[in-house]
């Protein structure tokens, strides 16, 4: 159930959802993080609406209060261990620990449907279940490979995490649609010096 403020709102009107990784896109239910911090995820119905806009609403049960909070505690887990891991430094070892007990109470499967593959649960706690995907796929990022990836957004104020898929390894901002396209018009805003006739 969607509350009556929410009911019939296109989660892309709510949230932010253009992060290509699962756990960043998570932690920017919180947008504006290194300026003025904007909680996009404010009631369990909220929770309910982002978990369907991404795949993970696995069960019929709504989410609760309880879920709420301990979707923000891995939440901001997530994002302190992604932001540790960013700047190049060790994660906290109770974000750490945050992160491995939220994956352990995972109880999902994957599922073959007509079209495509898709996260189902028959457990008592299907917002838990989800969550723990989200936490699997920050181990996963933060804990392969691509961790070297992992980079804070240097858009105003912004600081979401994402990973620099690009080539060169060096792209600035976790979306170019919203951050990038932000800092280039910022950019044409200030003029420039005319060169002086030689
Ligand atoms: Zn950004």
């Amino acid at each position: 159930m969607v509350n009556a403020s929410d009911s019939g709102r296109d989660a892309r009107e709510v949230f932010r959802l253009d992060n290509e990784t699962l756990a960043f896109r998570f932690t920017a239910t919180v947008s504006s993080r290194r300026a003025d911090p904007f909680e996009r995820l404010t009631t369990p119905e909220r929770l309910d609406l982002w978990l369907d806009a991404n795949g993970l609403r696995l069960g019929s049960k709504t989410a609760c209060a309880a879920d709420l909070a301990a979707a923000h505690a891995l939440r901001e887990a997530v994002y302190r261990a992604g932001k540790a891991v960013a700047d190049r430094r060790r994660p906290d070892p109770a974000d750490i620990a945050a992160v491995n007990a939220a994956v352990r109470q995972g109880r999902a499967y994957l599922e073959l449907g007509e079209e495509s593959a898709r996260w189902r649960s028959d457990g008592p706690a299907p917002v838990g279940d989800a969550l723990a995907l989200i936490a699997e796929n920050a181990i996963q990022i933060l804990g392969g490979h691509d961790r070297q990836r992992v980079k804070a957004c240097e858009g105003p104020g912004c600081g979401g995490l994402y990973l620099d898929t690009s080539r060169g390894g060096n792209r600035r901002w976790c979306s170019m649609n919203t951050c990038g396209n932000r800092a280039k018009k910022a950019a044409m805003r200030v003029p420039r010096r005319q060169t002086p006739p030689t």
